[in-house]
């Protein structure tokens, strides 16, 4: 391979890493220094679900030493286990935030990263934007309104529909779960949020899961297959038909995720297979098409 082969082949990374950060912060976390207290990272911008790096070890250790729980995660762990902006860490930023009055956005601004690590804004380089309200890198975003950073978007592209509305991207495809890899993206949001039908077709599958998690599985008429877990409610039934965009339940944590969130599943497949032979892959590419 050529040295200037081997530079395009770089870039094309870095791109991806851009483009989709949750994933790949999940496939190669980034390795981390020590973080001390006396010298904490400068506030890099605006940190959200899949940010990685030293200030978001900084963060976690952050709320660690101020009492708040992160699942999975102590003072003492490995410090590989540090510096990805993952569904747990942020469901602690969120319960940080509220008992702090630092707003609602999903998001760690310059106040909320102040508060949390004792970081202050010193040597000129200061955001200067609005501290709590997070998401202010514009672009396909802006125009999300009150739900800059979330899906939000309510009309149909393709045919097809974002799943849910009001929600940020959480772990991605891939994630180490243990004994299997995550086979879908969860979406983070708050329990009662629109669960939609991403397309039409029927509902292959509507119960309660061994673990107590309510699913959904859908045959769309594409061949493609959906599925939705976790709601606080399923408003559909076995053998139902759906159309595109129609609702079908309410977000929720059921089976005890620790967060509530749509774990949201696409198996791309055919109209004349079974839909329990579709494979899933990574359905961020498509939420981002939906969804913003
Ligand atoms: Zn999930």
């Amino acid at each position: 391979m050529s040295r200037r082969f081997a530079f395009a082949a770089v870039s094309v990374l870095a791109l991806s890493v851009t483009l989709i950060p949750a994933t790949v912060a999940t496939a190669a976390p980034a390795p981390m220094g020590v973080v001390v207290r006396a010298s904490v990272p400068n506030f890099p911008g605006n940190l959200k679900a899949g940010s990685h790096g030293a200030a978001v070890t900084a963060v976690q250790k952050g709320l660690l030493a101020h009492g708040y729980k992160i699942s999975g995660l102590t003072l003492a762990s490995s410090r590989t286990k540090f510096g990805v902006l993952g569904a747990a860490t942020m469901a602690t930023i969120m319960r940080y935030k509220k008992a702090h009055n630092l707003g609602p956005s999903f998001a760690v601004g310059p106040k909320t990263y102040a508060s949390i690590t004792g970081w202050k804004a010193n040597t000129g380089g200061s955001s200067g934007g609005g501290g709590t309200s997070g998401g202010s890198t514009g672009g396909t975003t802006a125009r999300c309104g009150s739900y800059t950073g979330h899906t939000c978007k309510t009309t149909a592209t393709g045919g097809r529909f974002c799943p849910t509305i009001g929600a940020y991207i959480g772990d991605g495809f891939g994630a180490n779960r243990g004994s299997h890899s995550h086979q879908g993206v969860d979406l983070m949001s708050v329990k009662g949020r629109p669960i939609f039908a991403v397309e039409g077709g029927v509902v292959a599958g509507a119960k309660m899961q061994s673990n107590g998690a309510l699913a959904i599985t859908i045959k769309g008429q594409s061949g493609n297959v959906w599925y939705y877990g976790h709601q606080s409610v399923n408003l559909v039934s076995d053998g139902d038909t759906v159309k595109a965009g129609q609702l079908i339940g309410r977000v929720g944590d059921t089976g005890a995720p620790g967060a509530f969130h749509l774990h949201f599943e696409y198996r791309p497949g055919s109209p004349g297979d079974a839909w329990y032979h579709a494979v899933a892959v990574d359905p961020v590419p498509l939420i981002k098409k939906l969804c913003f």
